[in-house]
């Protein structure tokens, strides 16, 4: 499918933001973004790169009443040279897609998705940020867009692709955070949507997430929803913990969002022949293996900080402090491989790295 380009007159380009220290996250949008239309019978049509700008919606869209609403979360990396990449871009496509079949929305193909991102991406190349660490993030989204109050799976949805510069996670090097474990207050249920990136999940995570942060957390700890005994994941990341030797990320069972950096993170530490588990971890055992001393580290993974060091854990009314509440050498070492792949400063042995512009 072709896509129409129509780009923004130069006099009505923004002015891009020159202090690269103050870009924050998803503040600042780019000039152009990519739509397609989708109706029954009609497929997917009108594909466009056109210039950025709001969305005319009928107050009744099935969107905003019935949540069906998708997204997706990857970025664009410039490195030294200026050549720009996307970190295995094909992972979030299918996520996308597979997310779109759980919520009865429609799958787009995967090589036009591909050729959008590429295209836009490439149009907006100037907005990508220079510094080790920033980039420009990519949010893919569906929303379901046909007019009517009867709950049933919308028979028109727009996908769209926005895009803008984002700032460097750690400007001043890591800060191991302290989290807050939530027993009274679920994420996602097995046989839910907590695989998917479905609007629904961040909106059901927020009451919890407020009072971690009341309390002076930085993040939840969501634990498993039937039996709150097994961790699951933190915030809107995966979690991993090293005890012994062994790194152990609890398993995709349904609640679990399969994260990209989740996966880059596992191949990585069994390339390292590192001894590495999908499997259930509980909070007795996280307990008992701090008690014993054999809590070594603990961090998230996700694309925004690629691994965030855990230091800290409330649970019960007590504080449980993981590795003297430092950053850990495996985190550490694993940061700086996947951000130099990402970057182009590393050979990319499992290629992951998509170049996409010199
Ligand atoms: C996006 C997300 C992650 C991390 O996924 P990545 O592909 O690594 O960015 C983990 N958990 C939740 C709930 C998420 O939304």
């Amino acid at each position: 499918m072709d896509i129409k380009i129509t780009k923004v007159a130069p006099e009505k380009m923004k002015p891009k933001p020159t202090d690269e220290s103050k870009l924050g996250f998803g503040q600042i949008f780019t000039d152009h973004f990519f739509i397609i239309e989708y109706e029954t019978g009609k497929g997917w049509h009108n594909a466009s790169i056109e210039p950025y700008r709001p969305l005319t919606l009928d107050p009744a869209v099935m969107c905003l009443h019935y949540g069906q609403l998708i997204f997706e979360g990857m970025k664009a990396y410039r490195g030294k040279d200026g050549s720009v990449y996307l970190f295995r871009p094909g992972e979030n496509i299918k996520r996308m897609n597979e997310s779109a079949m759980r919520l009865c929305m429609q799958p787009v193909e995967e090589d036009l998705f591909m050729d959008a991102l590429v295209k836009l991406v490439t149009i907006e190349k100037e907005w990508i940020p220079r510094g080790i660490g920033t980039s420009l993030y990519i949010r893919p989204t569906m929303i379901a867009t046909e007019t009517a109050l009867g709950v049933h799976p919308s028979n028109r949805y727009l996908f769209y692709i926005i895009a803008g510069p984002v700032g460097a996670y750690y400007p001043e090097g890591f800060s191991p955070t302290k989290i807050y474990v939530s027993e009274e207050y679920v994420r996602a249920v097995r046989g839910g949507v907590g695989y998917c990136k479905a609007a629904g999940n961040y909106a059901a995570s927020l009451y919890a997430s407020q009072k971690a942060s009341d309390m002076g957390y930085t993040q939840v700890l969501w634990l498993d929803a039937v039996e709150r005994k097994y961790v699951e994941e933190v915030g809107t990341s995966n979690i991993f913990f090293i005890v012994g030797d062994e790194l152990i990320t609890p398993p995709l069972s349904g609640s679990i969002l399969p994260g990209v950096t989740r996966k880059s993170v596992i191949q990585m530490a069994q390339r390292w022949g590192m001894n590495v588990s999908e499997r259930p971890l509980s909070m007795d055992e996280i307990i008992e293996a701090q008690a014993k001393g054999t809590l070594n580290e603990c961090f998230a993974s996700g694309t925004a900080a690629i691994v965030s060091p855990v230091g800290q854990i409330y649970y019960r009314g007590k504080e449980y402090i993981i590795n003297e509440g430092k950053t850990g050498e495996v985190t550490e070492k694993l940061y700086n491989e996947i951000l130099q792949i990402q970057y182009g400063e590393k050979e990319d042995p499992f290629g992951w790295r998509v170049k996409i512009s010199d």
